[in-house]
């Protein structure tokens, strides 16, 4: 939505438009989910059920279809309007260093706070079971067979994995990273070129406007679509078993909120000088979606639009930062692995020493610089960090049922922590 646009018209304000569409979400899906377990009118509950599951799918297929040429061309146009590989160079050391002290910072404010918590302590494990907590550990986990690897050769594989082996299947699964890789390689030599590359340049120009327009538009029936997807997700949810983890829920969300709210805030206002909170009011649609939909890559079309449109922040630096943060920079879920692997360490009764939480400490940021940035990721990378202070896999098991409400507020804190940095770069760079 333009500055334009929103003065012309009396409607309420975006982020209050979503805000409302998770608030009636949540009643909606929570009458709806009690009204559906006692059985009555059980075909329109259920019919209920799919309209929500279709709007929220809606929604997501929308975002996931404008992600690929929206990350190709931004970044291409931003690198090619940068004019010089050295600025590049610069952007690009700026923004690695600071997203990785910020997700040591998040991991260490996990670290602290599940320490002076203990939130495994005291949990009856009968309790555990009664709830039927599932055991099984997600497909993908088990197949990673993450134990067999040196922390030296994620790290490489990680790399390797940016760079990829074949463009077409880079960009059909939906592959940002290597994406972003070849829009990179791409426009530095297309810079280099000069006047042969400028009609090259139009047309990634040109779709770069057009993918911005588009997400316009789905910015429009966002409250709408959320609503739905809200609805159905808390159609789901089951709060007995949240009860039983309310203190390992509870250690989560206060370390998640000690980060975004305190830690990133003052980074923010330290390197701008500037007070944090407008920045705060226009990220609220994109952090409202990370919310909702669980999904930095989902929401990463709205976290630029945001950047922006709303924050007016440099759409060259913005677009490259925001970018690549939604696959590599992810201080939620990195806080969250913290917190979870001890969790599950003092559940299974395992003492953690002074040594193996410095494993953990440099594990999780990694784990999760290599999560992917689709709901549930985290939980999968957590493999690598149980892996290498020797726990069982299975230990996932015992916080499953939970996770999808993390995942939602850990994803929020990704997404802030992006445009956090976006705004930090930016700074950096024009001094
Ligand atoms: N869902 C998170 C994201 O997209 C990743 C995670 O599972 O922690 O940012």
């Amino acid at each position: 939505m333009t500055a334009n646009n929103r003065k012309n018209s009396p409607k309420l304000d975006l982020q209050w438009q979503i805000l409302i569409g998770i608030l009636l979400g949540i009643g909606c899906g929570l009458l709806f989910g009690h009204f559906q377990k006692t059985g009555l009118h059980s075909g329109f509950f259920l019919g209920a059920q799919r309209t929500f599951q279709f709007g929220g799918d809606l929604f997501l297929r929308l975002l996931r279809m404008v992600i690929i040429p929206l990350v190709f061309s931004s970044v291409f146009m931003a690198v090619v309007n940068l004019g010089n590989v050295r600025k590049l160079g610069s952007i690009g050391l700026h923004t690695l260093l600071y997203y990785t002290a910020t997700t040591a910072l998040a991991v260490l404010t996990g670290l602290v706070l599940v320490n002076i918590i203990h939130p495994g302590f005291g949990i009856d494990p009968a309790v555990l079971e009664q709830l039927s907590i599932r055991k099984e550990i997600p497909q993908a986990v088990s197949a990673m067979e993450v134990g067999k690897k040196s922390v030296f050769f994620i790290i490489l594989e990680t790399f390797l994995g940016m760079v990829p082996d074949n463009i077409a299947s880079a960009f059909a699964e939906g592959n940002v990273l290597q994406v972003i890789f070849f829009a990179l390689v791409t426009a530095v030599v297309a810079g280099s070129l000069g006047g042969v590359t400028e009609p090259l340049t139009g047309v990634v120009s040109a779709i770069d406007r057009i993918m911005q327009k588009t997400v316009e538009l789905i910015m429009r029936i966002a409250p709408v679509c959320i609503f739905f997807l809200v609805a159905s997700l808390t159609m789901d949810l089951g709060l007995p078993a949240l009860a039983a983890l309310a203190r390992y829920a509870v250690t989560v969300l206060l370390g998640l909120t000690i980060h975004a709210c305190i830690s990133l805030p003052l980074l923010v206002f330290i390197a701008t000088r500037k007070n944090p909170l407008p920045l705060a009011k226009a990220a609220m649609p994109a952090l409202l979606t990370a919310w909702s939909t669980a999904s930095s890559a989902a929401t990463l079309p709205l976290t630029m639009e945001c950047c922006r449109e709303r924050a007016k922040l440099s759409d060259r630096i913005s677009s490259f930062v925001v970018t690549l943060g939604a696959t590599i920079n992810m201080d939620g879920t990195a806080l969250y692995e913290s917190v979870a692997v001890i969790f599950i360490a003092e559940l299974l009764g395992i003492a953690l020493t002074l040594p193996m939480q410095l494993v953990i400490f440099f594990t999780a940021t990694l784990a999760a610089v290599g999560a992917a940035a689709i709901p549930g990721a985290g939980l999968v990378t957590m493999a690598i960090v149980l892996s290498a202070v020797g726990m069982p896999l299975e230990g996932i098991g015992l916080i499953l049922v939970i996770d999808r409400l993390l995942d939602q507020f850990r994803t929020t804190v990704n997404v802030w922590g992006d445009i956090t940095a976006a705004a930090v770069v930016e700074r950096l760079e024009h001094g």
